[in-house]
């Protein structure tokens, strides 16, 4: 099986052939973890999962290795440490729990090695001496700097832009202490308020692309197959991880594809907080949304094609998969058997998931057709959708979530309206015997003058919601 990938460093759809096939290497930027992921955040998380598992099918699952990281030290984490009062370590530390549920929930598979960027500081500073050892960097006031027109032969490949005309449209950070405006922080000093470690330039904190350089390096090696990321972090971030790398270890060649996903707006505008149409994944999963109907959404449009979420699709996501999930019953998954043979060609064709899941639909259309429900059929159709991270669930399961979320809307609404009337006439007791009776089968109550949201927790009990009203 050969896989093609669109390699954005040479602008050409490429057959992929790995330096290893027994140690196939994938490396992602991850998020800066100061609050929930927004959905546009979960793009890349499910395009390169869907890779992983491609990658995984091809060359077995114990021959790759995904390695994608969390940036916990960041001046955002910073300014939200000092506007909430609350330690930067506990910022990071409940963001990255979030952001793990978050993504699991719609699917996406652990990667291998999840580093913290906080772990590699000595790793990070080792590679900043070896820069300026090697005539790439140059320390200024506190700071260490990489020196751009050092490595003139490379710098700019990959975003395919002339120097100047960087300088002209990134505004760039113009700082007295840099000798060209190109040039880019890998160190800065910290003040005592600021998190910060001793460093043969003082007491600081590293800049945002050497973590990923550091990283990469120790856990991957001076070259490594794929790199991913969203296309705005293709200039500066992964043009200056590519300078660092390159010129700390000229010997290997770092990634040998870069992988772009486009970007996601919501009903056809650029989410914004401004306007008003920005929302996490946990929102929509609050809303009731399965994880599997936002990621059969994302896998509707291609990775290189800007997406756009609409409820329309998210509605006709979840018929298609009521649908797919009827097709398959409650069969289990078995690993053994092959997925259906176009479904992986679709894939290995730069991951043209909406292909691959024309596929499964037509699979699904011929066991509703069919007289006879075949289960021959649905095991090769859980099989081939476990490829794409959908159908995880049995009919059954998949039944019983959604029914427990049209439940606890219903309540919720009714817990609502009950509210409003022990407003006027002051007489609570009948909310709280509601309320209590949720808590009881481990449903957290969220209540405020515009609504009620009803959270399951994790000893969430729904055959104590019979009868409840
Ligand atoms: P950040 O935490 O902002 O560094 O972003 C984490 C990942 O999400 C990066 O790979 C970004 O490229 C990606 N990303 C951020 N916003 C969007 C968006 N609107 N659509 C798609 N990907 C995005
Ligand atoms: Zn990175």
């Amino acid at each position: 099986m050969t896989i093609w990938l669109t390699n954005t460093a040479t602008r050409t759809k490429e057959e992929f052939t790995p330096l290893d096939p027994d140690k196939v290497r994938m490396y992602v930027c991850g998020p800066t973890v100061y609050d929930r992921a927004h959905i546009g955040n979960a793009r890349p998380v499910i395009v390169f999962d869907v890779l992983y598992r491609l990658l995984r099918h091809v060359y077995g699952a114990e021959h790759v290795t995904y390695v994608r990281n969390f940036t916990d030290v960041d001046d955002k984490i910073n300014a939200r440490a000092a506007d909430t009062g609350r330690s930067i370590g506990d910022i990071t530390e409940e963001t990255t729990r979030w952001y793990l549920e978050d993504m699991a929930a719609i699917g996406a598979l652990e990667p291998t090695h999840m580093p913290r960027a906080t772990a590699y500081i000595t790793e990070m500073i080792a590679m900043i001496e070896d820069l300026i050892a090697k005539g790439h960097a140059y320390e200024a006031e506190g700071h260490v700097l990489f020196a751009v027109d050092s490595w003139e032969e490379g710098y700019g490949k990959l975003s395919g832009r002339m120097v100047d005309d960087m300088i002209a449209g990134a505004r760039v950070e113009v700082a007295p202490y840099k000798r060209n405006p190109m040039d880019f922080v890998m160190w800065k000093p910290s003040s005592d308020d600021q998190p910060g470690w001793h460093s043969p330039w003082g007491r600081g904190r590293p800049g945002w692309h050497i973590e990923c350089s550091a990283m990469a390096y120790d856990l991957l090696g001076d070259q490594f197959d794929i790199h991913g990321g969203g296309n705005d972090l293709m200039f500066p971030h992964h043009e200056n991880e590519i300078a660092q790398s390159c010129c700390a270890h000229p010997e290997g060649g770092f990634a040998q594809v870069w992988m772009h996903n486009e970007m996601l707006q919501v009903e056809g505008r650029k989410m914004s907080k401004s306007l008003g149409n920005f929302f996490t994944v946990h929102d929509l999963l609050e809303q009731g949304y399965p994880g599997e109907v936002i990621r059969f959404v994302f896998l509707s449009t291609h990775y290189r094609k800007p997406m756009d979420w609409t409820e329309a699709k998210a509605r006709e996501a979840f018929d298609m998969l009521n649908y797919y999930y009827e097709a398959v019953g409650d069969v289990p998954l078995d690993l053994s058997l092959k997925p259906d043979d176009l479904l992986v060609k679709a894939l290995a064709n730069d991951l043209n998931t909406w292909e691959a899941g024309q596929q499964l639909h037509g699979a699904a259309v011929a066991q509703h057709a069919m007289s006879g429900w075949s289960e021959e059929r649905a095991l090769k159709l859980k099989r081939s959708a476990h490829l794409l991270g959908l159908l995880s669930m049995t009919e059954t399961e998949w039944k019983q979530s959604i029914r427990r979320g049209a439940d606890l809307n219903k309540i919720g609404e009714h817990l609502f309206g009950l509210r409003q009337t022990a407003m006027e006439t002051k007489d609570f007791s009948e909310v709280d015997r509601l309320k209590s009776a949720l808590i009881e089968a481990g449903v957290e109550v969220r209540m405020s003058k515009e609504g009620v949201e009803l959270v399951p927790g994790a000893g969430f009990d729904p055959a104590k919601l019979e009868g409840l009203e």
